[in-house]
């Protein structure tokens, strides 16, 4: 869920569909939009000689594309033994349940009422599949259950929303808070510097080869926006909707509705650090 086109000065991405990684590789769901770039990105992740797959976000309730997911794993010879979800919004979430059935497996996500199965995730778990590690590294900020799963072997971070390929992701107020946000892109910023993580493998937009990049640059944008917007309040504009219209004049309209929950986020920011 993006709030914005590719920016000036961000990172350039790489591969859209296919391998990514030596051990991740993209199914791209066929829901292209303003608010979804090319599509949501379906991860399948493994290791290279296991026949033991997980996939990531099946994506929205798409039987043409979950079928390919599945079909994509088993050409490769991979059996999917377990789907987890980076987050609820529905074009990562919508399609777990029909996925789940088709490939019997559970479902794992934060918010138990995303699971499939009696296992959840937390903060520090780590899934071992088939020789596969995952470490679950909580993001919360675009939404309150966002997840980043680090794949420490291809020193690659799959992102979900909280770092797309391009463009910036909403911060979803009421739910999102932004310095839940600023915090989760702190701790990705040291899984940089001090995992030698490289590879962003984004839930929306082609893969960033520049990790470290990235999180500086959207750091920077949200640390821009954020002086955006409490100008324009000093200025006497104090509604949402016109923050918007003064911060984001930019950006293409349609993407105005996703802007005003950044703003009210970026607004509840300001007030609870006394800064207007
Ligand atoms: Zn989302």
């Amino acid at each position: 869920m993006t709030d914005a086109a590719a920016l000036p000065g961000q990172p350039r991405g790489g591969v859209l569909s296919g391998s990514a990684t030596a051990r991740a590789v993209n199914v791209l769901a066929p829901n292209p939009s303003a608010m979804t770039l090319d599509g949501t990105n379906t991860w399948i992740v493994s290791e290279p000689d296991s026949d033991l797959a997980v996939v990531i976000d099946p994506g929205p309730l798409d039987d043409g594309h979950l079928r390919r997911v599945v079909d994509t794993a088993a050409e490769a010879g991979k059996r999917v033994a377990l789907t987890l979800l980076t987050h609820g919004h529905p074009d990562h979430a919508e399609g777990a349940a029909r996925f789940a059935g088709l490939t019997g497996t559970k479902v794992r996500a934060l918010d138990p009422a995303l699971r499939l199965g009696d296992e959840g995730l937390a903060a520090g778990d780590v899934i071992t599949v088939g020789g596969l590690e995952l470490r679950v590294v909580p993001t919360p900020g675009h939404t309150a259950d966002s997840l980043c799963f680090h794949l420490p072997a291809d020193r690659a971070v799959l992102t979900g929303d909280t770092i797309l390929g391009r463009g910036t992701t909403v911060v979803a107020h009421p739910d999102g808070r932004l310095g839940d946000y600023l915090d989760s892109l702190r701790r990705l910023r040291s899984l940089t510097v001090d995992d030698g993580v490289h590879t962003v493998l984004p839930g929306h937009g082609p893969v960033l080869e520049d990790a470290q990049g990235a999180v500086e640059f959207y750091l920077a944008h949200r640390a821009h926006r954020l002086a955006q917007v409490e100008t324009a309040v000093e200025d006497g504009h104090r509604a949402a909707a016109d923050v918007v219209a003064h911060v984001y004049a930019d950006v293409d309209r349609s993407l105005w509705p996703a802007a005003e929950l950044s703003v009210r986020a970026q607004l509840e920011y300001l007030t609870e650090h006394g800064l207007i």
